[in-house]
């Protein structure tokens, strides 16, 4: 991924207190040396007088935050009216949607299905404000599926591969290998694949089990010979275990997972990506974003679940990543997932969640996800220490003083 490098004299960050995701501790106050868009160094005094100084004191540093859910186009709660709308109006709308989430300090994103290349490749362009943006395209589905965007009334599946489209219905075998073949040609980071029922789709259950186990097979097979991995939408515990079984990296959602979930997470190395602030947003205000009355009735409940669900995951040693799956204008509550979640987790696995295993998911573990040297200099400065608190990174608009992308300070509120 070739990132805009800045380039020219160093950055040095100075009486910054390190908090490191992986022991939990918070260093003594040390010079942060940013060079070519990478952290060269860390000492304890900084002795440099070239390039530009930041005073960090008092400020907690972290690595810039990994969100492993987001849905960049979801311009509206309506996924089937966003294919119907002008593709310049969703970029544009896009452009604004990461550009906030980089003010609040996520440098890295995961899109689960609805950005494409032209997206990915703008943001790294530097063209506008965002961040670094890892996409699929659209999410495989079946017919009747999560992603099949029809009306029970409907009989023509609109031709809508392309973006601003969030589903590529496909059928069998065949289709199966076709559509992820062609969303891989298109350059994607990962397949998405619909797993189960959902609640934005229009004529499916959120306990429904979908694709075949050879279907779902065929798409792994095909997305690891290109190198790259495949993330299920799942509800129950049924299509959880499927897809977990048939090699899927990572399970969306997985509100209604059971013991049998837990096991397989852990042989398969699998990961969950527990998207809960979304069920708060849809129930509080998703009918003024467009959620279809038909989905606001499969909501209640959901959240409960997921959170049963992640303190369940967390207890038993799951990999968990940060997700937060927002459709429309709820994307602002993005930071407020870290509150839902610290009702279950300690504030420590919470942040794990959004840097170092968010940064394994993704397979950038080495590249992002920590502060040391060699790393993208990718990080934020905190007013106050969130492991005393995760309220405090749910108010980025207060608390997240600096925000530093591959070595460009793009928030600086010191
Ligand atoms: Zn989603």
């Amino acid at each position: 991924m070739d990132r805009r490098k800045h380039l020219g004299p160093p950055t040095h960050l100075d009486n910054a207190q390190i908090l490191d995701p992986v022991s939990g501790a918070i260093s003594e106050p040390v010079t942060i040396t940013v060079a070519d868009g990478l952290i060269a160094e860390i000492q304890d005094r900084g002795s440099a007088t070239d390039g530009r100084h930041l005073d960090l004191a008092g400020l907690v540093v972290m690595p810039g935050l990994i969100d492993c859910h987001v849905h960049v186009t979801a311009s509206s709660a309506d996924e089937a009216a966003i294919t119907d709308t002008s593709p310049s109006y969703v970029t544009a709308l896009a452009a604004k949607s990461m550009h906030d989430m980089l003010m609040r300090g996520f440098t890295t994103v995961r899109d689960a299905a609805g950005a494409d290349y032209g997206l990915s490749l703008a943001v790294a362009e530097g063209l506008f404000l965002g961040p670094r943006l890892l996409f699929g395209g659209p999410g495989l589905t079946q017919t009747g599926g999560h992603a099949d965007h029809r009306g029970p009334g409907q009989i023509v599946v609109p031709h809508a591969s392309s973006f601003p489209s969030h589903g590529l219905v496909c059928d069998g075998e065949v289709e199966a290998r076709r559509a992820a073949r062609d969303v891989l040609r298109r350059g994607a980071d990962h397949i998405k694949i619909m797993l189960s029922g959902g609640v934005a789709s229009p004529t499916d259950r959120v306990e429904s089990t979908q694709f075949s186990a050879s279907e779902i097979r065929a798409v792994v097979e095909e997305a690891n010979a290109a190198g790259r991995y495949v993330l299920g939408h799942a509800y129950p515990a049924a299509a959880i275990n499927r897809g977990l079984e048939a090699g899927v990296r990572s399970i969306e959602h997985g509100n209604l997972l059971d013991e049998t979930s837990l096991d397989l997470f852990i042989r398969m190395n699998a990961f969950l990506v527990p998207t809960l602030i979304t069920y708060r947003a849809l129930a509080e205000e998703g009918e003024r974003w467009g959620l279809p009355a038909r989905s606001a009735a499969k909501v209640t409940d959901l959240l409960e679940r997921g959170l049963e669900a992640l303190r369940r995951a967390d207890e038993g040693g799951v990999q968990v990543a940060f997700g937060t799956d927002l459709l429309g204008g709820m994307q602002r509550r993005q930071s407020e997932e870290f509150v839902l979640r610290g009702t279950v987790q300690s504030p420590l696995s919470v942040i794990r969640s959004a840097t170092i295993t968010g940064a394994k998911l993704l397979r950038l573990d080495g590249v992002i996800g920590e502060v040391k040297p060699g790393y993208a200099a990718d990080l934020i400065a905190v007013d106050g220490n969130p492991l005393d608190g995760l309220e405090i990174l749910a108010e980025p608009e207060k608390s997240v003083r600096l925000v530093m992308q591959s070595g460009d300070v793009v928030r600086n509120n010191v």
